[in-house]
């Protein structure tokens, strides 16, 4: 089973996709994750990816769809009875959606308010160790409540670049939900709930 997650930066779909994918047996992809460990690798696509990233802006797509695809690859080769994947950040316009050549079973689409999520973002952070990710309130002694790591802030979660990042995602991620809707396929989540309502919410639909 492959299922896209479809929200803005801060709407919950990373945490989601981990527990989802645990529960499912599912490989979660990050193209957030991806392009953050591509970016540390010190090549000339690296430090354009980087460039893109700190400006809110998103990287282009022949870089993208390189690192998803190969990534896919590398999973089923590897196989290890994984059931699928969930894509997390990915396609985020419909030209990605147009490349992606998997069958797509479910696209779970995150509505949230996003006046309350620039605030959750700028006060994300996130373990270096384990790479959970809690709000500040959350932290002990300013570190990682679960294993005690250190904490840090992603760069591009400051208030020029959400305003970018959002803004973003209004003009071309929201169209692929309508690209995906059509086929039957979109599960409509309320996204501003707890972590345990929401999951409860996508398990109720996916099956
Ligand atoms: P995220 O971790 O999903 O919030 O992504 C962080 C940043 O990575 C985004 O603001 C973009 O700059 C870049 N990015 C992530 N996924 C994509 C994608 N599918 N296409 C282009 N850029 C992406």
């Amino acid at each position: 089973m492959n299922i896209i997650f479809i929200g803005a930066s801060g709407s919950g779909k990373g945490t989601q996709a981990k527990i989802i994918a645990k529960k499912l047996n599912l490989c979660h992809i990050s193209s957030g994750d991806l392009l953050r460990e591509y970016r540390e690798k010190g090549t000339e696509a690296g430090r354009i990816a980087r460039e893109y990233m700190e400006a809110g802006k998103w990287v282009p797509i022949e870089i993208v769809v390189r690192l998803i695809k190969d990534k896919i690859a590398d999973v089923q080769k590897e196989s290890k009875g994984v059931q699928g994947f969930i894509l997390d950040g990915f396609p985020r316009n419909i030209e990605q959606a147009k490349v992606l050549d998997i069958k797509i079973d479910y696209v779970v689409n995150f509505n949230n308010d996003l006046s309350g999520l620039a605030k959750r973002l700028t006060e994300r952070r996130t373990c270096k160790d384990c790479g959970a990710i809690f709000n500040i309130k959350q932290l002990k002694d300013g570190k990682c409540p679960l294993c005690n790591g250190e904490v840090y802030q992603r760069t591009d979660d400051n208030e020029e670049t959400i305003k970018a990042r959002f803004n973003s995602f209004l003009t071309e991620t929201k169209p692929v939900v309508d690209y995906y809707r059509p086929m039957g396929i979109v599960v409509d989540i309320d996204a501003d709930k707890s972590i345990e309502e929401v999951t409860k919410q996508i398990e109720r639909v996916i099956k």
